[in-house]
């Protein structure tokens, strides 16, 4: 078999979002599953709606995730370009692009065209009227070539469009899709070469696949319609046409097309609301792959292994952020407590003012519970300051704010006197004959100031490895027998 080099063709029109990652990786897997070369090639010959600072994002972005191209355009090290068939940024290849379009209307598979904004409006018009899908209707095709060379010679604006073929059956099949066929007739004669000199996406990628030795085009399902017309260039250019394979589109949870309005899709937004790099690539791979088996959490490695076509949905994928939460716990809960510490600090700048023995105390107290690292600064704020109280909710159930006033100040005695443990509690509970709840309910909140937090016995011993632990507990109890 031929190597397999695949690419990943984002724009630069904002950050890399979750759809464009679920490519890249999809990319990366195949490459790496085939022993092929993963390359990144930036599509920015929309100058319209081009971002600046998404190359350098989506190049970021990828590295974070471990998914940095074998080949493509690079900025770390001072290294500018990897790879023999750069530049790798569709605007710093324009010439070769104008070159193949002036081939392709040598030979006649191209034309030049001449229409006006205001005839092409006029002929859409005519065509909705006549519920006719739009369609150029090869107008200058029919100029003469005389005619053509004046026109060029006056330096009219001009485009050049594929000259698309009547009556042709397009077939292609897809490595996901299976064969899919198009009539000719229904495809439009695209522009390949704009007005302003610059390449449409159609001719710049197949140009580019081609002269890149793209063996595989990797990409979503919006661009089944454009496939027919490259596959025509392809064979005006005589070139032999890659495998394609469409990914499924990615669905809300209410099953519409995923779109910005549906949360933060892009990547960057989720690294920084905490979610662990592994865990987005396990959520991603899922979105259209499925390794018909009970696993559900992935190496990069094994994911490598398992990846195949065969095992991914035609059908969309309903992007869930309720499972990435449950992916991101189960990292979670794997990390040891010192790797947790080092990514936390992030999110809990605090953390580096006290103690790591502490520290790794609160992580392990609450290590279970985390869905993601940013949660964990209001999660655990009252171990760093002291908490307000709101008097209602010190009372537990029933009680008379009396009851709970006596237990706390009997609690504060109790604490002051002993060795703070679980079970000095307990035995002072049962000895003085109180009811549990009316003494740790009521215990919890002076140390809190939370309506939900672990246990009073789990925090105090977080508090215990502090020296001046017994000291902070004690005055908690006080300010909150004071609030009531
Ligand atoms: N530039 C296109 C995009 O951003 C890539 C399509 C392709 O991979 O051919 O979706």
């Amino acid at each position: 078999m031929s190597q397999i080099r695949v690419r990943f063709g984002p724009s630069p029109t904002g950050n890399l979002h979750v759809g464009g990652l679920r490519t890249a990786l999809y990319d990366y897997l195949f490459a790496k599953k085939n022993k092929g070369t993963y390359i990144l090639r930036i599509e920015d010959t929309d100058k319209a709606r081009t971002v600046p600072g998404a190359l350098d994002n989506i190049v970021q972005t990828l590295h974070e995730l471990g998914l940095t191209s074998d080949e493509g355009p690079y900025w770390n090290n001072g290294v500018k370009v990897r790879g023999d068939f750069g530049p790798y940024q569709q605007s710093e290849r324009l010439s070769l692009y104008s070159k193949h379009a002036g081939e392709l209307v040598k030979n006649k598979h191209a034309y030049y065209c001449f229409c006006t904004p205001e005839r092409l409006e006029e002929l859409r018009n005519t065509q909705e009227a006549a519920h006719q899908p739009p369609k150029y209707d090869k107008h200058c095709l029919k100029l003469t070539p005389e005619e053509v060379n004046q026109k060029l010679l006056n330096q009219e604006k001009h485009v050049v469009r594929l000259n698309v073929p009547a009556d042709q059956t397009i077939t292609f099949t897809d490595m996901v899709h299976g064969e899919i066929s198009i009539s000719s007739n229904d495809v439009d004669d695209q522009v390949l070469l704009k007005s302003d000199g610059y390449p449409t996406y159609h001719l710049a990628s197949v140009v580019d696949d081609h002269l890149m030795k793209i063996s595989h085009v990797i990409r979503g399902e919006e661009w089944i319609p454009s496939t027919p017309k490259h596959i025509l260039l392809y064979a005006a250019f005589e070139w032999d046409q890659p495998q394609f394979a469409h990914l499924p589109l990615l669905l809300s949870k209410s099953k519409k097309k995923l779109s910005k309005r549906d949360g933060d899709v892009a990547v960057k937004d989720f690294l920084k609301q905490g979610y662990l790099p592994e865990a987005l690539i396990n959520f991603v791979v899922f979105l259209g792959w499925n390794p018909k088996t009970e696993q559900e959490i992935f190496t990069i490695d094994e994911l490598v292994e398992q990846f195949s076509f065969g095992k991914v949905n035609k059908s969309g994928a309903v992007f869930d952020l309720d499972k990435l939460d449950w992916i991101n716990g189960m990292y979670i809960r794997k990390m040891d407590v010192k790797e947790l510490y080092d990514k936390i600090l992030l999110f809990l700048p605090e953390a580096e003012t006290k103690p790591k023995s502490f520290i790794y105390k609160i992580l392990e107290l609450e290590r279970e519970r985390l869905k993601k690292l940013s949660e964990i600064g209001e999660r655990v704020k009252y171990f760093f300051s002291d908490p307000e109280y709101d008097p209602k909710l010190l009372i537990w159930k029933k009680a008379s704010k009396e009851n709970i006033k006596r237990n706390l100040s009997s609690t504060y005695e109790h604490i002051r006197s002993q060795e703070v443990s679980e079970d000095s509690i307990k035995k002072f509970i049962e000895e003085n004959n109180l009811k549990t709840g009316e003494v740790l309910w009521p215990l919890r909140v002076a140390l809190t100031g939370m309506e939900a937090s672990p246990g009073p016995f789990e925090i105090m011993d977080t508090f215990m490895v502090l020296p001046n632990g017994k000291e902070l507990i004690l005055n908690r109890i006080n300010k909150a027998i004071s609030s009531l």
